[in-house]
This record gives C-alpha cells, structure tokens and sequence, in this order.
C-alpha cells in the first residue's frame, strides 16, 4: 500500500504528458513519469520516495512503437520486456528481456523504465548499446534523436521534464550473431551477479556487461583486447578482465574478485565460441 494521496495521469500526446510535468513541478508536486510502475511502485511504499502526482505514459501511441522501418527496429519505451521478446524482431535483446525478473514482471516492466529506474543494473541497456542504437527523447526541445551513448553513461542522463520516446536499431544487428550470458548469485531469477552480451558486427565482437561495476559498462578497450585473433581465448580473456579490474564492486552477492573471475571464464568461453564460429 502506498500510505499517502497522490495524483494520477495518463495523457494521450507527449505534449499533453510534458505541459503536465511541467504544470506540475511548478506547483511543488514532485511529479514522475510512470510506465511500468515497478520501481516507482516500490520505492513509494518503502518511503524512498514520494511523488505528489505520476503520469502514466502508457497511452502515447508514440511511447508504443515496435515496428520495423526501412532503416530502424522502433522500439517504444513504453513496450514491455516480454512484448519485446514476443516479438522475436531483436533476438539478443528479447533473450536479456526474457532473463529480467519472472514472466508477470516481464508483462509490465517497460524498455524506458529499465533505462531509466535507479536500480544500476539497466540490462536492457546492453544489446542496445552494442547495436550503436539511437533515443528519440522529447522535452523542451521537442523530439531530439540522440545515439544513446551520448545520454547513457550506464544511467540515463536526462533533463527534468525528458522522457524517451523509443529507442531505434539499426537493421544489421536483428540478425547479427549474438550471446548472452547471465549468472545470479543464488536464485535463477535474480538481479545480476554478472550480465555479459556479445554482437557480432563486420567480424568483430562487441562485448557489454551488467553487474560487474556499479552500472552496466561497454569499452572500447576491452573489445580491442578481445579481437586480437592471433593470441588464444584465455590471453584477450585476461588482458580485457585486468582492464576492467578497478571497477569491479563488492557486495553481498559476490566479491569483486569472484566477479572478475565469473567474468575472465566468460569471455575466455566467449571467444572460444567465436573462434570456433559457434557464434
Ligand atoms: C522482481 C524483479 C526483478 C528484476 N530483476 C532485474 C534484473 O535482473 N535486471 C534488470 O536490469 N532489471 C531488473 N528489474 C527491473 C528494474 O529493477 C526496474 O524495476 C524496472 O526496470 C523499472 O521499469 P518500469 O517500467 O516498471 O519503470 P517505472 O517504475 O515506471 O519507472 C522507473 C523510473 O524510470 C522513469 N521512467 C520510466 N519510463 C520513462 C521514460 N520513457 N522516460 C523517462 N523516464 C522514464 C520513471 O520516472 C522512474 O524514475 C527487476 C524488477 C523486478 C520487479
């Protein structure tokens, strides 16, 4: 139960749903932009926070988009994790959506939600950053087509009022060889000990991880020490774990050293799957 009165919205145009924030903020209301609700929802009944109104954006046909165009996937933020794997149109990302929570959370945890929430574990962040995917965000600009690197730092970095459309990916990676690798520490379904996914594009591999840090992480430099063919799997294993040493985290789930040790064999079995085209 949430212990206190609040307002609810549900506009039906991005307009609509931003005057309102705005309306809102200005009279000391606190608003959220709500979709799924599962952060918020717990987060209000914990006292974590308290929003005097939320604004529900799961009416914006805009917010959800999921269709194909002749240069992008179009996903709308607001679609759900298993809408996205129903769809079957972004196999590695409908797999990491399938490994997030249990089939009931999956029909209501949405894409711009998981971006967006403060838990940092963001999974769905990952096949879309080794996709080079691009955020439609709307705020005081209107719309604003962005590379989601450029707004992503393993959080969202918006403005107050901004809220994200959809997300858009480019063709090549629908049908780019792909992995995915999730461990938890106890339960099968469970919140990250480590979350590995691997594109395939023009014969390199793109590597993207949640868990390990204190966000979900892509680096360049650990791809380069992947892709270096001539050494065997369990040298660029170990050249890209030790790069990415110092931001390992400590928790009660795991060290920071059992996390880099899951994720050393990980790549090592990665690669071997590579070179050995099983990927
Ligand atoms: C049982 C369970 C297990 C989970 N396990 C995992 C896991 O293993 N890995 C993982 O990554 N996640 C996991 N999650 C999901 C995660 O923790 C969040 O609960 C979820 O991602 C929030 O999505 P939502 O659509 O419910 O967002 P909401 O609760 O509606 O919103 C969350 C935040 O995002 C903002 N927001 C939502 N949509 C937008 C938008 N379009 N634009 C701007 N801001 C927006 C809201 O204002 C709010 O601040 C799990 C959740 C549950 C319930």
């Amino acid at each position: 139960m949430i212990a206190y009165d609040f307002m609810y919205m549900q506009p039906d145009t991005l307009r609509q749903a931003r005057e309102n924030f705005l309306r809102l903020s200005e009279s000391g209301q606190n608003p959220v932009y709500y979709a799924g609700g599962s952060e918020i929802i717990t987060m209000c009944r914990a006292g974590d926070i308290r929003p005097g109104a939320v604004i529900d954006i799961k009416n914006i046909d805009a917010c959800q988009a999921l269709s194909l165009d002749e240069d992008w996937l179009r996903l709308g933020a607001a679609c759900t994790l298993n809408r996205i794997k129903e769809s079957g149109l972004f196999p590695l990302l409908g797999l990491v959506c399938g490994r997030i929570a249990d089939h009931t959370n999956q029909c209501r945890i949405t894409l711009g939600g998981n971006l967006c929430g403060s838990i940092i574990y963001r999974e769905t962040s990952l096949p879309l950053l080794l996709a080079d995917a691009k955020l439609i965000l709307y705020g005081a600009r209107g719309r604003r087509a962005l590379a989601l690197k450029s707004v992503f730092d393993g959080r969202m970095r918006l403005q107050p009022d901004e809220l994200i459309v959809e997300a858009q990916v480019p063709l090549w990676a629908l049908n780019a060889p792909y992995y995915h690798m999730k461990k938890t520490a106890n339960e099968k379904i469970d919140y990250p000990l480590l979350s590995v996914a691997a594109l395939l594009y023009e014969d390199q591999l793109r590597v993207a991880c949640s868990g390990l840090a204190d966000r979900p992480l892509r680096s360049k430099q650990v791809e380069v020490a992947l892709n270096r063919r001539a050494l065997s799997p369990g040298t660029v294993a170990a050249k890209a774990t030790a790069l990415l040493a110092e931001q390992a985290r400590d928790s009660v789930e795991g060290s920071a050293a059992y996390r880099l040790f899951v994720l050393e064999n990980t790549l090592r079995s990665l690669v071997e799957d590579w070179h050995d085209e099983k990927i």
